[in-house]
């Protein structure tokens, strides 16, 4: 197949934890058609570690640093480096910045895409990809017949490679993109980022307004490495910031729990979260469509439930 490239995803200097697990993905793409390299590409200035992304699964990284690198300028670059190196594949983040690349990518490669896979395999040398579509009720099985498979990959669905390698290092040029990035706004600090978090607890319409938010912020605070996400209903009332939305047109998380608090799991929030590992639902309704996707349900007042659970969780992890 050749080798695989994989587009790091860098936030605030950091490469995502997400970026970790596509070059494991890449790693095993690698070996499952011949043993290719695999090639990681910095497009955002990025603090770049060699031996974290040796291990993860890189055997070399370029670095085309810009401050501020448009989605068309990291597209781009992201396609001639994936000409240069001869890529038969290219890997990215089933994120939002993802989402965006992926498309731009696989046209400038001329050749197609998968988006969100959750599985990867090989037969007679020819990847496949396995991704949920129908709001998760069913998963596909891809291939792509054009010349480079472009895919991207849903967090906390594989994992680095776990070697004990390091990356050779290497600068490239960054294309120019027609659009700049002159700022960005809206970093959230503190709590984790609910796409790549594996713990979650989500908020809807039932937690009765934004004053309530504190019993979520409780149970999220006696969980480390907790994130709080929310349902549509409560973006759209504005309680919540649009990066915590999880669902069709928010997020899509695969948490190993995800906690949902007054949430009725509409088909479009199923289709956020309906692959997380664990997933806990909170209502007072017992008929909510929720409880059928629940792997354990609690019918009952989030305002009761909730300062219990934040209670029990943190006596369970102090020591
Ligand atoms: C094109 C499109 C895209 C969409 N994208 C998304 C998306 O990305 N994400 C998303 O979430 N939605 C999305 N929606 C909206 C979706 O259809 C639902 O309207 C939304 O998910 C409902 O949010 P909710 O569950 O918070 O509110 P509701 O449906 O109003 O449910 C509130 C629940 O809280 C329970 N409740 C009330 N009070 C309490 C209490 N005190 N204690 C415990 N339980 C209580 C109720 O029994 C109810 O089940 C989309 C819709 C469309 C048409």
């Amino acid at each position: 197949m050749g080798s695989v490239l994989v587009v790091l995803e860098v936030r605030g200097g950091k490469v995502r934890p997400a970026s970790m697990e596509a070059l494991g993905a890449a790693r095993t793409a690698a070996e499952l058609t011949g043993g290719g390299t695999v090639t990681a590409l910095a497009t955002d200035a990025a603090e770049v570690d060699a031996s974290a992304l040796g291990a993860a699964g890189a055997d070399q990284v370029l670095v085309a640093n810009t401050e501020q690198h448009s989605s068309d300028g990291a597209a781009a670059t992201a396609a001639r480096v994936a000409r240069e190196i001869g890529a038969g594949a290219v890997f990215l983040t089933a994120t939002i910045r993802g989402r965006d690349l992926l498309g731009r990518i696989a046209a400038l490669l001329n050749t197609g895409f998968v988006p969100d896979c959750i599985e990867l395999g090989a037969e007679g040398g020819k990847l496949h990809f396995v991704r949920p579509v129908f709001a998760g009720k069913a998963l596909i099985r891809v291939r792509i017949n054009g010349p480079v498979a472009v895919a991207s990959f849903r967090p906390n669905f594989f994992r680095g490679a776990g070697r004990s390698a390091t990356a050779a290092i290497q600068k490239t040029t960054a294309e120019p993109g027609k659009a700049v990035v002159t700022g960005l706004s809206g970093e959230r600090k503190g709590r984790p980022d609910v796409a790549e978090a594996t713990k979650i607890i989500s908020g809807g319409r039932g937690m009765g307004g934004p004053e309530n938010w504190h019993l979520i912020e409780a149970v999220a605070d006696a969980v480390p490495g907790m994130a709080t996400g929310a349902s549509r209903a409560v973006v759209d009332a504005g309680w919540r910031p649009h990066e915590e939305q999880v669902g069709q047109t928010g997020k899509t998380v695969s948490p190993e729990l995800y906690i949902a608090a007054g949430i009725s799991g509409a088909i479009q929030h199923l289709a956020g979260m309906s692959t997380s590992k664990v997933i806990v639902a909170i209502n007072k309704d017992k008929e909510a469509p929720i409880f059928q996707h629940a792997t354990y349900g609690v019918v009952g007042d989030v305002h009761q439930v909730l300062p219990k659970l934040a209670d029990e969780l943190k006596k369970a992890s102090s020591p």
